[in-house]
């Protein structure tokens, strides 16, 4: 003798979306640590600054904060890596951070070379010049 319950649909108006728990990744002390190793929020906190590699260190900073270099072909046909500030240079840059070890580490890697789409031994003399860097050993 049982009788289905009536099964009125009741179009109720739209139910408020439950409140959502805070996610939660992973633990505070967790997360904090991605954070510091990707280093993202740092750079997208600064919204509309055109940014670029370094072809030292390979971290990504404000245009401002690197050194655009470009290559230069002396009449003597030796090609050299000169500093442009100005950024105004025709031809292929390359961004460096003004610094002595990113200086080093792009050279070690001949991250110049490869940046400036180039095939022979750049000199590097003009920007370590420009930088203050006296040339080691050599
Ligand atoms: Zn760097």
């Amino acid at each position: 003798m049982s009788k289905p319950p009536p099964r009125r649909a009741i179009r109720t108006t739209v139910s408020e979306p439950e409140p959502r728990p805070p996610q939660q990744f992973a633990p505070a002390g967790l997360r904090k640590l991605q954070y510091c190793v990707t280093g993202l929020p740092e750079i997208s906190k600064v919204r509309g600054v055109p940014t670029r590699t370094c072809v030292g260190c390979r971290e990504r900073g404000a245009q401002d904060l690197l050194l655009r270099v470009v290559a230069v072909t002396a009449e003597s046909g030796v090609e050299s890596v000169r500093p442009d500030p100005r950024r105004r240079l025709p031809g292929r840059g390359a961004y460096v951070h003004p610094r002595t070890d990113c200086l080093a580490l792009a050279e070690r890697r001949r991250a110049f070379t490869r940046a400036l789409r180039r095939t022979g031994p750049l000199d590097l003399e003009p920007l370590r010049a420009a930088l203050g860097v006296r040339a080691q050993g050599d």
